[in-house]
């Protein structure tokens, strides 16, 4: 179940790369910056701000399940089957279902279109989500695929998943992208709805079995980017063996209006990306903890 196929992104490993977003994550971050990844199904976007107010969606669904709400066209989440045939007749783009499935042999397809550039930036292909951990075989059977075309690898992960799978997956890709979102366990569960000790026990697995990691840290106002948060981060990550290179995510405001059009609630509204002096700051705490740290995009 993907929700994207992005080409020439460059914010998702080394080069330019072919990124698989897959849909369902079993973290719910309250940041998320791609909320339509959580839910494992296909989901109804509505663009209300493109809506021309033409009512050739309530026409054409077939479940009754959209009726005006004054100037505003309203979707009756019981009634609606996620069939998408709203999403087909509205001409002016304001629907559109989220997630389709997919097969390998499909994304291999997309993913050949971009061999060349691939070759020239040193890119390659990032599996990421949602989580992909939560679609194993699938994950496997596209890092296996890339691998035997020799294509360099990524697997972006919240290493939320059973060990056995975390460290085979793992040791599929040439990198591992791993968030750590909070060093504390509750703090941990009040951001993103689950504890961090399988997380925890998962990067430790992949350090030991020699996988190359990167860990990565989003930024978050007044959740885990205050000194005290940072400096247990830092220790925890310069007590791991080996100890791994972290990336700090500066917070991105985008998220805000992603949760809008979903209709689903946001608790950071207003917060604004850290001053790059700021940044600074806290790659220093890493630092001192003998963590080399750099400030991502
Ligand atoms: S997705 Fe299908 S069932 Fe749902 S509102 Fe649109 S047309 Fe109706
Ligand atoms: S078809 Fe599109 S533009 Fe027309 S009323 Fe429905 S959402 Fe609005």
């Amino acid at each position: 179940m993907v929700f994207d196929l992005r080409r020439y992104s460059v914010h998702d490993g080394p080069g330019i790369r072919t990124a698989v977003f897959l849909k369902g994550c079993p973290l719910h971050c309250s940041w998320c910056h791609n909320p339509e990844s959580q839910w494992p199904e296909p989901q109804l976007l509505v663009r209300d701000h493109r809506c021309l107010h033409c009512g050739a969606c309530i026409a054409a669904c077939p479940r009754a399940a959209l009726h005006w709400e004054g100037a505003r066209v309203a979707t009756d989440p019981a009634r609606c089957e996620v069939c998408g045939a709203c999403a087909d007749a509205c001409p002016a783009e304001a629907r559109a279902v989220v997630g389709r499935s997919m097969r390998v042999t499909e994304i291999l397809r997309e993913i050949e279109r971009d061999l060349p550039f691939f070759d020239q930036s040193g890119g390659g292909v990032t599996v990421t989500g949602g989580e992909p951990l939560a679609q194993p075989q699938f994950t496997s059977a596209l890092l296996s695929a890339c691998r035997e075309r020799q294509l360099h690898t990524v697997l972006d992960t919240s290493g939320y998943a059973p060990t056995e799978v975390a460290v085979a997956l793992g040791g599929l890709a040439d990198l591992v992208l791993f968030d750590l979102k909070h060093p504390d366990d509750e703090r941990h569960r009040e951001g993103t709805g689950v504890g961090n000790a399988l997380i925890l026990h998962n990067l430790r697995r992949l350090l030991a079995a020699g996988v190359d990691v990167l860990v990565r840290i989003p930024l978050v106002p007044g959740y885990n980017d205050g000194a005290a948060e940072l400096q247990r981060a830092a220790a925890l990550i310069g007590a791991l063996e080996p100890v791994p290179r972290v990336e700090l995510l500066p917070f991105h405001a985008a998220a805000e209006e992603k949760h809008r059009r979903f209709g689903l609630p946001y608790r950071h509204a207003g917060a604004r990306p850290q001053q790059r002096s700021a940044l600074d700051v806290c790659r220093d705490h890493f630092a001192r903890a003998g963590v080399t740290a750099v400030v991502g995009g």
